[in-house]
């Protein structure tokens, strides 16, 4: 059974002896829900001196590596030697395979009374490995051989790997990010959740639904992979209506700004209903034209925060974040998702005043915000699909979902030789035979029939959609099951 030593963030050994109990046992509890997602148990969970033993059932280090308030964390073995040649053979014979053909140095701490020092245990145990290695290098070693001397027994630690530090997620209230699953709001959100905070995801669907789909997937690959100790939630506004009211009555150059602003009067709302302590976003400051101090100063004077508006981001380059996005693991997914299409391609304004703000918001219908905050979607993201993001009205979507059932309408008067490779003819598709749940979409040559043959299905009680536009942008050589869960047609990616 595989033992670890976790060794924890420097600041949390150092405080107050009321608060760090309860950091030690949330960390502690986080680090079980790791254990845990990966199928395993922790079986003995010990603080000694700062540190945190565990016994697990299973080979679990890198899902601990993950987790928030770990420094490091690596397996350790344990022994009680009678002197000091014991010792040292001991750590040499259990270290030997980790120097081969190495260069290493032999690193010891010891408390406790012995006729020995650590420098002398360095030395015996440097000595036994030497043959096995590439030698001794004492300043910038290629392995680390651990070694802790405790009383009777010695501790020997290997692969220790880096964690990420920062405190354990749930000692710092809940935050609810601003999420639209590009670069930036991901990272915002790994770094608060690294000092503590619960958060969960607020997403705006401003117009195709697979922006809204990928934003999705990030969220749940952030989820699953970093945060840990709670069941993380992606709550989805539809804000298309919205958007289509402020581009009926808003001038081009104080339409983002708006937008904004709307977006943190939602999230405020959310905020209140739902009882989150603060509200993040991945802004950074000149970052887009709308992000100008000046802009910032505007929304905040006219809206009035009830809650607390964090941007982890204000100074970083854009280079940093996407360096943290690759390094956290999300890039690939980030990249993919498309840029909301510019509802102001130009002249934004860069300087609103708080009065100018305000008469614009004016011109907006007051009760559209509520009615939109009361459709709102909340879905736990560790059981959820992408698709359950898209709001049930919807009848026709522009992609298809990874694991839906495509059913080809193309020849519906019965002529199903050549349907789709991938794909059920409409002829042999027998809704009864179909789980409620099941994702289905329907496809014809130009998104007329397939919406008639959709929206039967809906009737059915089937969750079935029309592919918006059709076929029409398919080439002859294109695999459905290729396009699944790729952008189809006109969506393009974000590049670097
Ligand atoms: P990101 O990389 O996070 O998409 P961005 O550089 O594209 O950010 P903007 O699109 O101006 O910048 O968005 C700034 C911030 O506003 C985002 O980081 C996010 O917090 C929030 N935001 C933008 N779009 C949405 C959305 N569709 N839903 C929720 N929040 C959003
Ligand atoms: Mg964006």
């Amino acid at each position: 059974m595989p033992s670890y030593i976790v060794t924890v963030s420097g600041e949390i050994p150092l405080r107050s002896s009321r608060t760090r109990p309860r950091f030690y046992r949330r960390l502690i509890e986080n680090i079980r829900d790791a254990v845990s997602r990966e199928g395993g148990k922790v079986i003995e969970a010990e603080i000694v001196e700062s540190k945190i033993y565990l016994r697990t059932d299973k080979e679990v280090a890198p899902a601990i590596s993950r987790v928030f308030g770990v420094h490091r964390v690596g397996t350790v073995l344990t022994y009680e030697f009678r002197d000091l040649s014991d010792l040292a053979k001991w750590a040499a014979e259990n270290s030997r395979d980790l120097v081969a053909g190495k260069t290493f140095a032999v690193r010891v701490k010891r408390s406790g009374n012995h006729p020995f020092t650590s420098l002398d245990v360095a030395r015996e145990v440097g000595t036994l490995l030497k043959p096995y290695s590439r030698g001794v290098d004492l300043e910038s070693p290629e392995v680390k051989v651990e070694l802790e001397v405790r009383g009777e027994r010695v501790f020997l630690y290997r692969n220790l790997v880096e964690g990420p530090g920062g405190l354990p997620i749930g000692v710092e209230g809940r935050g609810i990010v601003l999420f639209s699953g590009g670069f930036d709001s991901p990272i915002a959100a790994w770094l608060i959740a690294k000092r503590g905070v619960q958060v969960d995801f607020l997403h705006f669907i401003l117009g195709s639904s697979w922006a809204s789909y990928l934003a999705f997937k990030v969220a749940s690959k952030l989820s699953s992979e970093w945060l840990y100790g709670y069941r993380p939630r992606f709550i989805v506004v539809d804000f298309r209506r919205i958007v289509e009211e402020i581009v009926k009555k808003i001038e081009w150059s104080m339409r983002q700004v708006v937008l904004r602003a709307l977006m943190y009067k939602t999230a405020m709302m959310v905020a209140e209903l739902k009882g989150y302590d603060a509200i993040i976003t991945g802004e950074s400051i000149g970052q887009a034209s709308s992000q100008t101090l000046k802009n910032i100063e505007a929304i905040e004077a006219v809206l009035k925060p009830t809650k607390p508006i964090l941007r982890p981001l204000v100074g970083f380059d854009k280079e940093e974040i996407i360096a943290l996005s690759r390094k956290i693991g999300l890039y690939e997914l980030s990249a993919k998702v498309p840029e909301a299409c510019a509802i102001a391609p130009s002249r934004v304004e860069t300087k609103a005043s708080p009065e100018e703000l305000s008469r614009e918001l004016d011109k907006l219908d007051p009760e559209l915000v509520n009615q939109t905050v009361n459709s709102l979607i909340d879905l736990d993201l560790l059981e959820s699909r992408p698709e359950d993001v898209i709001p049930g009205s919807d009848l026709e979507i522009e992609f298809l979902p990874e694991n839906a059932l495509v059913v080809d309408a193309r020849n519906w008067r019965g002529i199903e030789d050549n349907a789709l490779p991938g794909s059920i003819p409409l002829s042999k598709f027998n809704p009864e035979e179909i789980p409620k749940d099941k994702t289905i979409v329907v496809v014809c040559e130009n998104g007329s029939i397939s919406l008639i043959v959709a929206g039967l299905l809906r009737e059915k009680g089937l969750k079935a959609y029309s592919l918006k536009n059709g076929l029409v942008g398919l080439k002859s050589s294109d695999s459905l099951s290729a396009l699944k869960g790729e952008a189809f047609g006109c969506n393009s990616n974000r590049g670097e």
